[in-house]
Order: structure tokens, then sequence, then C-alpha cells
């Protein structure tokens, strides 16, 4: 077995999974206990009446052109949230096994592992700029099953220091997988690790359709590490996950104007999130503004509850992180379009 799976529960690698309905589709189905008519209006494709393919192998083949990877390489689930869940569930044993965070950082990694009974690790970033703490990660590693990173991490925007990251991980090869959940790359100065998997086996990357695509309603995330882990995942994940309408839905909004439109979107956004964090900068009610490789901005504010009311008056709502350890004072502001920012720093310079 190869040291990566050796590292998942014992139970799981021995578990004998969910006999799905054989997916052929060159067959009329009387084998799924589906009844054979659709419901009155159902227009999808596939029909609501089936079942989905599990693990649809179209989907799956998109989203690796999309990210460059082979599809072998890929789980789709609902959302990234179902790939964190997946990976909890798989690899710590309630009551005994670990996973290591780095707060202030998305709040999931923390739920996912207290629901699955495995003990969470704090090790902080660092200093006001919140940056990767390589040494004491790797010690906490050492006695874990999963090191979450999240970069650029939520909610405070920053990249993780890439060659910190590639030395945990190594660090870390025969120890611990390390999940970098690369949510929001899509908005940063920096390549995908994807194309690291081949040298760490134990790298597992998390990609989303819910930010820089515009689909998070869909709730369509890809996990993507090696073809071992990828396969162990498979047996876990629940029976016919992807309804079959997301997936009619994510291919037509995944082709290629949908694609040149998110592009264009992007730089949108990157240009608006600079003009937000100059004009936010020489504001009188903020103390500073993080420097952001996503589509948010994490602001410190003198009063952040005037400011959440100032927002609230021009009907705008932000996150208020400001009861968060290590976040005082601290709201995080998506970027929106360019009227609704303008209605918010306006209202900012007025108040
Ligand atoms: N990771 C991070 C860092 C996030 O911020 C979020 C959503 N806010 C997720 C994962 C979950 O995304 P998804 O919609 O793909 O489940």
């Amino acid at each position: 077995m190869s040291p990566v799976l050796s590292l998942a529960r014992p139970d799981i690698l021995q578990l004998q999974p969910y006999q799905h309905a054989t997916w052929d589709p060159s067959l009329e189905r009387m084998h799924a206990n589906e009844m054979p008519w659709r419901a009155q209006g159902d227009n999808t494709d596939a029909g609501l009446n089936r079942y989905p393919e599990p693990q649809p192998r179209a989907l799956v083949e998109r989203m690796a052109r999309l990210y460059g990877v082979p599809a072998s390489r890929c789980l789709v689930g609902r959302g990234s949230d179902e790939a964190i869940d997946l990976l909890v569930r798989a690899f710590c044993r309630a009551g005994t096994d670990r996973v290591v965070i780095c707060p202030p950082t998305f709040g999931f990694y923390k739920v996912a592992a207290r629901i699955q009974g495995a003990e969470v690790v704090e090790v902080p970033l660092l200093d006001a700029l919140y940056a990767l703490d390589p040494d004491a990660v790797i010690a906490a590693g050492r006695r874990a099953k999963i090191v979450f990173l999240c970069s650029p991490n939520n909610p405070t925007g920053n990249l993780l220091d890439e060659r910190a990251m590639l030395s945990i991980c190594s660090a870390l090869a025969s120890h611990a997988l390390v999940c970098v959940d690369e949510a929001y790359i899509e908005f940063a100065s920096r390549a995908s690790l994807t194309s690291r998997l081949d040298e760490l086996p134990n790298l597992v990357v998390l990609r989303t359709l819910s930010k820089a695509y515009a689909l998070a309603g869909a709730r369509c995330g890809t996990l993507i590490a090696s073809e071992e882990i990828v396969d162990l995942l498979r047996r876990i994940i629940p029976p016919y996950a992807i309804p079959s309408s997301t997936v009619e839905q994510v291919l037509q909004l995944t082709e290629a104007p949908q694609r040149a439109i998110s592009a264009e979107r992007i730089r949108t956004v990157l240009a608006e999130r600079s003009r937000m964090r100059s004009r936010l900068e020489a504001s009188r009610a903020v103390v500073r503004v993080l420097p952001s490789d996503a589509n948010f901005l994490l602001v410190q504010c003198r009063d952040a509850a005037r400011f959440l009311e100032v927002g609230k008056s021009v009907g705008l709502l932000v996150r208020d992180f400001s009861s968060a350890p290590r976040l005082a004072g601290c709201l995080r502001i998506s970027v929106g379009t360019p009227e609704q920012n303008e209605r918010l720093l306006d209202a900012v310079e007025r108040s």
C-alpha cells in the first residue's frame, strides 16, 4: 500500500462501498426502482426521474481540463465543503486523530473535524500579515492526519508562502496529508500548486466553481490529489452525490464563452479591489486594509460596528469578524460591482 493510503482509517480502507445501480446508458433502465416517466415539466436532458451517473464522467473531465490535471486525479463533489468533509471522514478516527489548522482561517475545517470527532490543533498564522509558521506546522503535522492550509487565506486574503507550503508537504510526506485550499486562487498573482502533485503524493488541492466562475449555487467543487486518494474518497462519497441538473448546468456554464467572461470579470474584480483598497486606506474610518490576493478585503476599522451600520444604511452587508480571535475591529468586504463598491465607499467617506 502506498504510504499516503496507509494514513487512512483502516476501517475505511476495508469498507465494502455502496453498490450503485450499474451505469450503462446503452440499456433501458429497469434496475434502479425509478419511475419510467419524467415528472410533468421536466425538460432536463437526462430526465430527473433517473438517478445521475456517480462521478459524472463529462463533469469530471470538464473540471480536469479546467484545472489542467488528469481526470483520474479529480473527485467532484458538492462544493469544496464536501471534499473537506470526505477527507476528514476518510483519514481521521474519532477520538484518536488530529487535524492542524492555521487560524484565522476558513471556519469549516474545524467544524468538519469536530463533527468527525477529530482533535483540532491550531498553529496560528504569524504577525500582522498572517504568515505561515512552517516549523510549527511541521511539528504539529507529525502528530496529525491532515494539515489544512488556505491560500489565498479566508478571511485575511493573503497568499501563503509557496516555499513554506512545499516544505511542509515534503516534511510530512509519511505523516499527514497537506490540503491546500485554493478556493480564491483565480484572483491571485500565483499559479495553482496542482503542478506539484507528481512530486508530492500527500498534497491535496481544493478548487471550486463558487468564486471566480460565479456558480456558488451550483455547489461544485473539485478535490485534486493522487489517484489513490481520489479512489478512496470515491468509495465514501454519498451515492449519486451530484444532481443531474447541476451537471447539465455546470457543463453549459463552463464553456469557452463563459470562461472568457469569467476572465474579464476577474480583471474587473482585481481593478476594483485595488481601487477600494486605496480609498479605504485613505478613510478616517479605517485603521488598515490587508493586501489581498482574493476577491475580498479584510479591513481593520476604528469602529467596526459603526462601519457595519454605515454599510447597512446604504443597503450593503459586509461580514463581521471583529469578535474573532486576532481579528479585532476587522470586517471582510467582498468586492462587488463597481456601483456597489462606490456606494459603500461613498457612504464610508461621508460618515
Ligand atoms: N474554502 C474556502 C477558503 C472558502 O472560503 C469556501 C467558501 N466560503 C469554501 C472552501 C467552500 O466553498 P464551496 O462553495 O466550494 O463549498
